[in-house]
């Protein structure tokens, strides 16, 4: 007889691994289903600053996400390495944001808000980052910020669901295609990447997780979510010596500093479809930017450069609830530039919306629009 779990996570991203681990840890069973191996997307593209960059810019629906995971990253860092031995290398190296022109809404964000925040003069700012370039006037430091190796996170999480009862892994496999019955209940139909055999695939609750791509499979059910994939490029150097201690943040470009010494430097905003190529402008555009921080870098290579597909949203607030007239069928979906900093939060709210349980906090921001 045809066993059919209780529910189905498509998109093995960050999104897809904490949604599939918040129902496992209820005790019911879940199919977690992937295109491709598990987070070879953006959640591994990713640059893992457990912070929205200029977090006061952003809608209070997006804080509120925030401000939860930040404060749960350090636990869950802690049960997965209890749980897998995998260490996901969460550092507290605080976000130094320089030369910010909205200074003085970032500090009356940060005191409504509760999130700690200072502003730096030069010498404050020269005293603890020594390599900066001398041209910055002052900063604003969040000394609370995180940053997480993401690929390690996604490995320590999919080596926790490995563990848990009830859990199935289909990877290689797509969706090929929604399916809904007369009484709006959805179906999948799958496809092995390998082999070309369909087949379906019914679950009770099914949840999408598909980031950049969740467009192309709401289209057939004249869904619209609104989400397109916006290209982001990295560069990653090897240092022989740390250069700086903190994230640091200047015009939009980003430094961040691990724990095994490499430094990334990100990211671009590109609008051009589903296209991951890495490109020369790129490159030295984020070299630029790089070397304008940190002059000392003006003398090394990156050794690594890449691109992944953010899932873009309208002000960046993700989708988070059952989509309309389908009884079975809900999304969480749209984080753009903070998929990483939400999940958490995120894959907690979808959770209690797919059990009827009573929410941490208001979903009306997220309803599938
Ligand atoms: C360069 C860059 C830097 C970033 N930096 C940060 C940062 O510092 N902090 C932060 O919070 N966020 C950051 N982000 C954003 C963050 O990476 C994303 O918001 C997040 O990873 C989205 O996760 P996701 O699980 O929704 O999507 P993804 O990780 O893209 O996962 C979606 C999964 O769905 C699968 N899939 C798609 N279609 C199908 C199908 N039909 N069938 C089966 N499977 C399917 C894909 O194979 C993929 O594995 C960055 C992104 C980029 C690109």
């Amino acid at each position: 007889m045809e066993r059919i779990p209780d529910f189905a996570v498509v998109g093995a991203g960050i999104n897809g691994l904490l949604v599939a681990r918040s129902l496992l840890q209820q005790g019911v069973s879940v199919t977690l289903l992937d295109k491709g191996e598990v987070a070879r997307e953006s959640s591994w593209a990713g640059g893992g600053i457990v912070s929205p960059l200029y977090p006061w810019r952003y809608a209070p629906a997006i804080t509120a996400l925030a401000n939860w995971a930040q404060d749960y990253y350090p636990f869950l860092a802690r049960e997965l390495l209890e749980e897998t031995g995998l260490d996901v290398e969460l550092s507290n190296s605080g976000l130094l944001m320089l030369d910010a022109q909205d200074k003085e809404i970032a500090l009356a964000w940060a005191t409504s808000e509760q999130r700690e925040m200072e502003e730096w003069r030069p010498e404050k700012i020269y005293l603890t980052e020594r390599e900066l370039a001398e041209k910055f006037n002052h900063a604003l430091w969040m000394p609370r910020v995180d940053n997480v190796r993401n690929p390690r996170l996604c490995r320590a999480l999919l080596a926790s669901l490995s563990k848990m009862p009830g859990f199935t892994l289909l990877t290689n496999t797509e969706v090929d295609s929604l399916q809904a019955d007369r009484a709006g209940i959805c179906s999948l139909v799958i496809r092995d990447v390998r082999t070309g055999k369909m087949e379906r695939l019914k679950a009770g609750t099914i949840a999408l997780t598909v980031g950049a791509w969740t467009q192309e499979l709401l289209k057939p059910l004249c869904l619209n979510a609104d989400i397109k994939p916006v290209k982001g490029q990295m560069l990653l150097y090897k240092l022989a010596k740390p250069l700086i201690k903190s994230i640091v943040l200047f015009e939009g470009k980003y430094l961040i500093p691990r724990l095994d010494g490499h430094l990334l430097v990100g990211s671009t905003l590109e609008h051009v479809g589903f296209d991951k190529t890495v490109t020369d402008i790129a490159r030295e555009s984020l070299r630029d930017a790089a070397v304008t921080m940190v002059p000392a870098l003006s003398s090394l290579r990156p050794v690594k450069q890449w691109a992944g597909l953010r899932p873009g949203s309208e002000g960046g607030v993700p989708m988070i609830g059952r989509a309309e007239r389908f009884e079975n069928l809900y999304l969480n979906a749209g984080h753009f530039r903070n998929g990483l900093v939400l999940a958490p939060a995120s894959a907690r709210l979808l959770t209690e919306l797919m059990l009827g349980r009573e929410t941490f906090i208001d979903p009306l921001p997220y309803r599938p629009r």
